[in-house]
């Protein structure tokens, strides 16, 4: 995977258009990703509302739970996916961030030992995880993110950050907590992120020479 005139370049990736934008990014581009869950049935369900003129929402990306990757916004362009928001001392992050959407159900309710999303659909229980939210105290049942899904976001936040002056990668819950709570216990954020932001900012193809170099020294 990569990225060309702020576009994504790679086998599962797909493009689509969004008309929910506000143009460009000022000068420096975007210097934060905010994570979300879909809480939709399906990653088409969630790609017809982030593109419906009427519904005013929108995200850069969407991860699918295959892995497969839809672009709804070019990389340099302002999406709506943040809404009233703040961090630190900025507040109306769209301005600041690209959004990653990623296809989950997100709170399940339990009921007579059953699992279901907001919208009914039953859940199997080998597909949610129980957590405590970080805004709250009591654990609750969550759809789970299957492996090859995060995988995919970390390479995605990874390559990003390889092509943007990323410093802060922030989980809606975290930009909107009187709100929001995705992308939600279910989602290792705090892990994610301090893999990511400890790594040493170059471009990914760097790393191959080094590696090799350090296989022949010692065999
Ligand atoms: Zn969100």
């Amino acid at each position: 995977m990569r990225i060309e005139g702020g576009r994504l370049v790679g086998e599962q990736v797909e493009h689509l258009s969004s008309p929910n934008h506000s143009g460009m990014f000022d000068a420096g581009g975007p210097d934060t990703l905010i994570l979300h869950y879909t809480a939709c049935g399906s990653a088409a369900s969630a790609i017809s509302i982030l593109s419906d003129p009427l519904r005013k929402v929108s995200a850069h990306l969407v991860v699918g739970r295959d892995g497969k990757i839809t672009q709804l916004l070019p990389f340099d362009t302002i999406g709506w996916h943040a809404g009233r928001s703040s961090w630190e001392t900025r507040s109306e992050l769209n301005q600041f961030s690209l959004g990653i959407e990623i296809d989950n159900a997100g709170r399940l309710e339990q009921r007579q030992g059953r699992l279901y999303t907001w919208f009914e659909r039953e859940i199997d229980r080998a597909d949610a995880v129980a957590g405590v939210h970080r805004h709250e105290d009591v654990s609750t049942w969550w759809h789970s993110y299957p492996p090859g899904q995060l995988a995919v976001v970390e390479d995605l936040c990874r390559l990003l950050r390889s092509s943007y002056p990323i410093q802060y990668i922030l989980g809606h819950e975290e930009v909107s907590p009187q709100r929001k709570v995705d992308p939600g216990p279910a989602f290792p954020l705090d892990e994610l992120r301090q893999r990511l932001l400890s790594e040493v900012e170059r471009p990914i193809a760097q790393s191959v020479p080094v590696a090799a170099e350090r296989r022949d020294s010692t065999s």
